[in-house]
């Protein structure tokens, strides 16, 4: 059994829903997982942030206009009228119920029962346009299987025991449809595995039933070797270490979530990353295989500050490191990157909500600076330390742009800088340039 993702774009409206019917019926016996249609989450999230100021109205207008763009995919998605009638009955009651939720209190809890109608209506009208086509489609609710423990994280046991045992119980099935993004909390409400969390759902479940493979069907050719929304010319990467998939996830390269390729590395099952557009493309492919000594790709990640803490009493001090990350920790604050002098310590993070406690304790130990609107660029491939040369491209390309930090040999699959936001451009030019011979000004 395979695992098929398809996000946001590749379910983007009804004739796109029927490519995908059609993509789904070359193959029997899989696991669908999708997205909300795209644009629908960021939709509902704006109807939450109404409701959430007190502007019920507001609320009301977005939500309408929503419901008018689901009626009319209904129209052009199903044929016959027995179909239509009761998608429309099956909209109308998804939007009545958003409605609601504005009447009394509107909280985080009941702002994810809003968000989850995205991925509830998009697989409801896709499992009902294959039944109209005669394909015995099963849907599954995704929150029957997929919950969060008491830390906050999937509950991969219980995924383990729930999913194949409903899957078993449906022997006639030819195809069984579920959302992505969407789980149960550990106290059983609504909950969610945050944006763009249906990669990490098709990992999840891929693990949960052994699959031989993980499909993300999305809208461009496989993960390509820099940013397509910054540089012109970039290639796709025909293959990828799932670390270095992971690296690239997170700093940035949108196209795969990064806490996707966890469950998937651990299982061992390759995740492909095809192209809902050009379904014959090649894609990448994600395995726990690597390709001595080629640098893979370039990706970037935006918002970024950086702190620094400088103390000559650090010198020889032991402790030192410890003080200062515990005051990351008990701040709840991940640090991105760090690099270490003799006098001080660098350090960057993305969540800045916690920065002015943060610097405030800080300054017990030292003087503090802080630079913010920075952005890390990261060099992904085999950058084992014994290899050489590698390290000097990276750098070389980065030979006309402020460097505020470097951090290399964390581990053996990438370099990464961190800029100035406003260098960004020019950098991942240049490193396209410089690494992969992409003729970029
Ligand atoms: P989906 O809706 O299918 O989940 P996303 O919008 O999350 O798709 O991701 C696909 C987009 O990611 C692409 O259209 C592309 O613009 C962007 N992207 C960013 N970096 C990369 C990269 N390195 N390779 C390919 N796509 C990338
Ligand atoms: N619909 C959710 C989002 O837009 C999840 C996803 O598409 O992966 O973030
Ligand atoms: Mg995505």
């Amino acid at each position: 059994m395979k695992v098929l993702k398809f996000g946001g774009t590749s379910v983007g409206s009804a004739q796109r829903m029927k490519g995908v019917a059609e993509l789904i019926c070359k193959e029997k016996g899989n696991l669908v997982v999708l997205s909300a249609m795209s644009g629908t989450t960021n939709a509902l999230l704006e109807i939450a942030s109404y409701l959430r100021n007190g502007n019920p109205e507001g609320a009301t207008d977005a939500s309408r206009r929503l419901e008018k763009k689901y009626l009319s995919h209904i129209t052009e998605l199903y044929s016959t009228k027995e179909m239509q009638g009761s998608a429309r009955e099956f909209i109308k009651s998804t939007f009545a119920f958003i409605c609601s939720l504005g009447k009394e209190v509107f909280g985080s809890a009941e702002e994810k029962a809003l968000v989850a109608q995205g991925e509830l209506m998009s697989s409801r009208m896709l499992a009902d346009y294959l039944i109209e086509k005669g394909v015995k489609a099963v849907l599954l609710q995704a929150p029957d299987f997929l919950r969060k423990d008491s830390q906050g994280e999937p509950d991969q046991q219980y995924l383990k025991e729930k999913l194949p045992q409903i899957l078993k119980a449906h022997k006639e099935a030819e195809v069984f449809i579920t959302q992505g993004f969407i789980c149960l909390g550990a106290d059983g409400r609504p909950d969610n595995l945050g944006r763009g969390g249906s990669d990490y759902s098709a990992s999840l479940f891929g693990a949960a039933i052994g699959a031989s493979e993980i499909l993300i069907w999305t809208d461009i050719d496989g993960m390509h070797n820099n940013d397509p929304r910054v540089v012109e010319g970039t290639r796709p990467v025909r293959h990828l270490h799932f670390e270095e998939a992971a690296e690239l996830g997170y700093f940035g390269a949108k196209i795969l979530h990064p806490t996707c390729v966890l469950p998937a590395k651990f299982a061992n099952i390759p995740v492909r990353l095809l192209n809902t557009m050009d379904p014959s493309a090649q894609g990448t492919v994600i395995n726990n295989e690597s390709d001595p000594g080629t640098i893979k790709a370039v990706a970037a990640k935006d918002n970024i500050t950086a702190i620094s803490i400088k103390s000559s009493r650090m010198l020889l001090a032991h402790g030192f490191l410890r003080k200062v990350f515990e005051i990351f920790e008990s701040y709840k604050t991940p640090i991105d990157m760090i690099t270490t002098s003799e006098v001080g310590v660098s350090m960057s993070i993305d969540d800045t909500t916690q920065l002015k406690g943060i610097v405030q304790d800080l300054r017990r130990y030292g003087s503090v600076s802080v630079d913010s609107d920075m952005c890390i660029i990261c060099v992904v491939g085999d950058m084992d330390w014994e290899n050489v040369g590698f390290e000097s491209r990276a750098m070389d390309a980065m030979r006309d742009i402020p460097v505020r930090m470097v951090s290399y040999g964390g581990s053996n699959w990438n370099i990464s800088f961190l800029i100035r936001e406003e260098d960004k451009e020019r950098a991942l030019k240049s490193l396209s340039k410089c690494l992969f011979n992409d003729a970029q000004g």
